[in-house]
């Protein structure tokens, strides 16, 4: 139950529920296939509530810059690569222009983002194989995409979800450590990871899913210190407590739309019946 807290902010007069026994014992691996399903989709609906407006973070016009803006993303936040994609873009506008590009051209406007050399290398070779051998346009199937130079299935699912609507499963590292946190896998293989989760979230809501998990993974669920007082599914996790629970210590450590005074919806309702 939702009880009263001191302090004030979005968060005043609430402190999260706690996760029950039953969710608890999910950390030990006692939870049925059927308990986790249902936890799980009830996880994914407080997140779609706190996230409504969850969306690749990376700005892109078409397939072919989604897919060169998921490589550059490699090892640097999706706002430096939006910060140099207008200027690659505008002067490399398709898949042939890219193939062809002078490298030191290329590796001036990509140096922002780090590693430049080698995504200058990543980017022509990928173009190089778009152009040779699908006519200059991304592939919008798996199997294809897979084939490409530097492309695996989390980026390969990154455009087929967002650039094609054909849902899919991001595993990057927001979405594996979280789906951990929460029991919903306890592999750390990305493609196992994909399929463990598959199985528990319906193939419509895959793309949604992946978005917000990252959210929250970077707003709210961080690595070291999740603001556990300050999250929506606080019931449902595991791992509540990992984090701060004082609620308004906890908002004190969300990041960016969700800083202090920022206004958040209401918290999710109390605990279900079937929960104890
Ligand atoms: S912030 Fe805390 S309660 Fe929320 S998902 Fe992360 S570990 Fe669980």
């Amino acid at each position: 139950m939702v009880r009263p807290a001191v302090g004030g902010g979005p968060y005043a007069g609430r402190v999260p529920a706690r996760p029950s026994p039953a969710v608890r014992r999910a950390a030990t691996g006692e939870e049925s296939p059927v308990a986790r399903t249902r936890r799980a989709r009830r996880i994914a609906a407080a997140l779609y509530d706190r996230y409504p407006y969850a969306h690749c973070e990376l700005d892109f016009d078409s397939p072919l810059q989604l897919l060169v803006a998921t490589v550059l993303s490699a090892q640097t936040t999706d706002v430096m690569v939006n910060s140099v994609t207008p200027t690659l873009f505008g002067r490399w506008p398709t898949a042939a222009a890219l193939a062809s590009a002078d490298r030191a051209e290329m590796e001036a406007v990509l140096k922002p983002t780090g590693f430049f050399r080698a995504k200058t290398n990543s980017v022509i070779t990928l173009a190089q194989a778009i152009v040779e051998r699908f006519e200059g346009e991304v592939p919008a199937r798996m199997e294809d995409l897979v084939t490409l130079p530097g492309v695996g299935r989390k980026t390969a699912n990154v455009v087929l979800g967002n650039a094609f609507g054909v849902p899919g499963i991001t595993v990057d590292t927001h979405v594996g450590r979280l789906a951990r946190r929460w029991g919903w896998t306890q592999e750390t293989d990305p493609v196992k990871v994909e399929k463990d989760i598959a199985a528990l979230i319906p193939r419509r809501d895959w793309t949604m899913l992946s978005h917000v998990v990252i959210f929250h993974g970077r707003r709210t669920c961080f690595a070291r210190k999740p603001a556990c007082g300050a999250c929506p599914v606080t019931r449902w996790c595991p791992a509540f407590g990992e984090g701060e629970t004082d609620p308004d210590t906890a908002r004190r450590l969300l990041k960016f739309e969700l800083a202090p005074g920022a206004v958040l919806p209401d918290p999710p309702p109390g605990p279900l019946p079937d929960e104890t």
